[in-house]
């Protein structure tokens, strides 16, 4: 069976005693999680260590990263290397959000090493994906993805699996707009992206699943995971709250 992945990103938000408060209540509003649901929370860095034993406690609840640099250890001032975060309990990873690609300036060839790494280290990665509104006015979409694809799955296209790998469809327009895709925005994204993993990986493509991001909110998860080809989502504002979060997962 597919489970939906159903993944938080707290971005640069919470204190320590935020994160583990937001955590623990979370964790027991989903007690009675859906056999077909997984559930991914992504903290900042400073709060992995106390936040990553009490999601990971709960059976289908996982730990992730929002960043890593793709080195085993170094002169890297700054950065986080994938072994020191599976130390903590961490065990996926996202590569590309829109925000390190335009706000961090992060190019294709990097996105691209972060995903080859963190699968050969170890971890569970989702490469995000997504077109601005410009690239979406001049008709780019099939053009932006193909790219951010192709360079995004370079190194890892006789490794990745179903099991290892994933893809957050995130429209740039819709991040923390409030602004959601509809759904035929939506289903032709999916269907697209879902073409081209089985070109790019014909054993697994089928399998990868496929995470809608982009303003998700407990009033329309229902209707988008029960899209074609939606597999999950990925949600920035309305994860930072356990009780708004744990209504998308259990929509
Ligand atoms: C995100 O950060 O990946 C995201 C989708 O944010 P939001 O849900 O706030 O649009």
């Amino acid at each position: 069976m597919k489970k939906l992945l159903m993944a938080a990103n707290w971005k640069m938000y919470k204190s320590v005693e935020e994160g583990v408060a937001t955590a623990k209540e979370l964790v027991s509003l989903l007690d009675k999680l859906p056999e077909d649901r997984e559930v991914l929370v992504c903290p900042s860095f400073t709060m992995m260590h106390s936040v990553c034993p009490i999601l990971t406690q709960k059976a289908g609840c996982h730990a992730g990263a929002q960043n890593f640099y793709p080195a085993a250890q170094g002169a890297f001032t700054g950065e986080v290397a994938p072994e020191q975060l599976m130390g903590l309990g961490c065990t996926h990873a996202l590569a590309g959000h829109s925000e390190r690609r335009h706000v961090l300036g992060e190019m294709d060839e990097l996105i691209g090493r972060k995903v080859a790494f963190g699968l050969d280290a170890g971890l569970k990665m989702i490469l995000c994906i997504g077109e601005t509104i410009v690239e979406r006015r001049l008709g780019q979409i099939e053009e932006v993805l193909t790219r951010q694809l192709e360079s995004g799955l370079a190194g890892v296209l006789s490794t990745a699996t179903a099991e290892s790998l994933a893809v957050a469809y995130e429209p740039v327009w819709a991040i923390g707009t409030g602004e959601v895709a509809g759904p035929d925005e939506i289903l032709a994204a999916h269907a697209f992206v879902r073409s081209k993993l089985e070109s790019l990986l014909p054993k697994e493509g089928a399998h990868i699943r496929i995470l809608y991001g982009g303003s998700v909110k407990p009033d329309n998860a229902a209707t988008i995971i029960r899209l074609d080809n939606v597999d999950g989502v990925l949600v920035g504002g309305a994860s930072l709250k356990a009780d708004s979060f744990s209504q998308i997962v259990l929509a």
